[in-house]
């Protein structure tokens, strides 16, 4: 058994502490102490977020599988280097025949000695390959961040049901949630994935969680099958929505503004008022 479930989950070992209180009241306590000042604002941010690593998945908190950047197990160190200037990540996931099937990672201070080598650049990268470590989407953040400590290993594949790549989580994706956005050195500022225009509509990124537009735009959104805009707009067409559509969600419009044949990139939403709202999910042609 692991640190994370031994003895009771995160929050009742703090509710422990705080002698039986229920993990209600140990939230309460904490936003109290903040607002008393006896807690800066960041550090009762930090507590909660803390205490709510405990809801997380892994899923919850990845770089999506569309955004991984990964190289076939057929280039060479040449193109290894490539990738990893190119993308500014310092470990790149190595696949066979696709995606689905990553079969080491490449580190760049694995690379720095052939980089250095140019009669190498033409060898195989399995000449530098490390495992991968390799995570269902469901397992718990809490319990990742254990088995970095011990694994010693700071970036996992996450996997789908079926044993497909799902995405990636690295130790600062799980950092994030305890002290919020850590902007890399390389980091290029990333496009809002939310942009309110006024009370009544945004401009959505497809990757925009539906949680976060529900909180933003008062949607209801919610869906037990797909996480983002994007993906909630296929789900609904039942196939990749073209520019242009329309679709009609509970109280509110989703215009696709931009998308290719992989991905919605951009949608405009707006609130409809009660009357235009009734037809719930009804898609429209522009
Ligand atoms: P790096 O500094 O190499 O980018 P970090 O561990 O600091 O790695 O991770 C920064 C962010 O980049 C995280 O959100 C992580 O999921 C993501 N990331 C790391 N490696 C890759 C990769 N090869 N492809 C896509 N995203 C990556």
């Amino acid at each position: 058994m692991d640190g994370a479930s031994e003895g009771g989950s995160f929050w009742h070992k703090i509710s422990r502490l705080f002698n039986g209180k229920g993990a209600d009241n140990v939230e309460q306590a904490i936003i109290e102490a903040s607002q008393d000042g006896e807690l800066e604002a960041a550090e009762g941010s930090m507590l909660l977020n803390i205490l709510h690593l405990d809801d997380l998945q892994v899923q919850d908190i990845m770089t999506p599988r569309t955004d991984i950047i990964a190289i076939s197990a057929d280039c060479g160190i040449a193109a290894a280097i490539d990738a990893i200037m190119d993308s500014g990540h310092s470990r790149i996931p190595i696949y066979r025949d696709n995606r689905d099937n990553i079969v080491g990672i490449i580190y760049a201070k694995d690379l720095l000695r052939e980089a250095m080598t140019p009669e190498n650049h033409d060898k195989p990268i399995s000449r530098v390959m490390r495992p991968a470590f390799f995570v269902p989407e469901t397992k718990d953040v809490l319990e990742l961040l254990n088995e970095f400590k011990t694994k010693k290993t700071h970036l996992a594949v996450i996997l789908d049901e079926y044993g497909g790549t799902s995405g990636l989580v690295s130790i600062e994706d799980v950092l994030e949630e305890i002290v919020g956005d850590i902007e890399d050195e390389h980091d290029a500022p990333r496009e809002a994935e939310i942009v309110q225009l006024d009370n009544e509509s945004a401009r959505l990124a497809g990757r925009a969680h539906l949680e976060d537009i529900d909180e933003v735009l008062g949607t209801d959104l919610d869906s037990d099958e797909v996480d983002t805009i994007g993906g909630l707009l296929s789900h609904v067409a039942g196939r990749l929505p073209r520019p242009g559509e329309e679709f009609v969600l509970g109280n509110a419009s989703f215009r696709v503004e931009e998308a290719d044949n992989k991905q919605v990139h951009k949608v405009l939403a707006r609130k409809l008022s009660q009357k235009s709202a009734d037809s719930r999910e009804s898609v429209s042609n522009a």
